[in-house]
């Protein structure tokens, strides 16, 4: 098993972060790469989204699983029910692709903490 990040990698994965929040008209103000022990992604709604650099080796499929997650948090702070119509509409089945990750959780909803200030 390969524990290097390469540049390529991680290039590839920005390019497919960008592509997605163009499709979903959603601005990324911060995109950030680094290890993280307990889950996949962070966001909060001013726009700043890092990724757990362990997602550039998982396959596509959950990788746009996570970076989907995670843009429609920028438009919608919850897993509400639009949250959950836009997610079928980008992906399909995506239901129990969280399960069975490592138990990881995709993130913790961080950006309600910013519409209490
Ligand atoms: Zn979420």
């Amino acid at each position: 098993m390969r524990e290097l990040i390469t540049y390529q990698q991680r290039a590839a994965f920005k390019q497919r972060v960008h592509d997605w929040s163009q499709k979903l008209d959603v601005e990324v103000v911060w995109l950030g790469i680094r290890p993280m022990k307990r889950k996949w992604a962070s966001c909060s709604t001013n726009g700043h989204i890092n990724f757990n650099s362990e997602l550039l080796q998982q396959d596509h499929k959950f990788q746009d699983y996570v970076i989907v997650h995670e843009l429609l948090h920028l438009r919608v702070p919850n897993h509400g029910k639009l949250w959950k119509s836009l997610m079928r509409a980008h992906l399909g089945e995506w239901d129990g692709m969280e399960r069975g990750m490592n138990g990881k959780p995709v993130s913790a909803a961080k950006a309600l903490q910013s519409t209490s200030s």
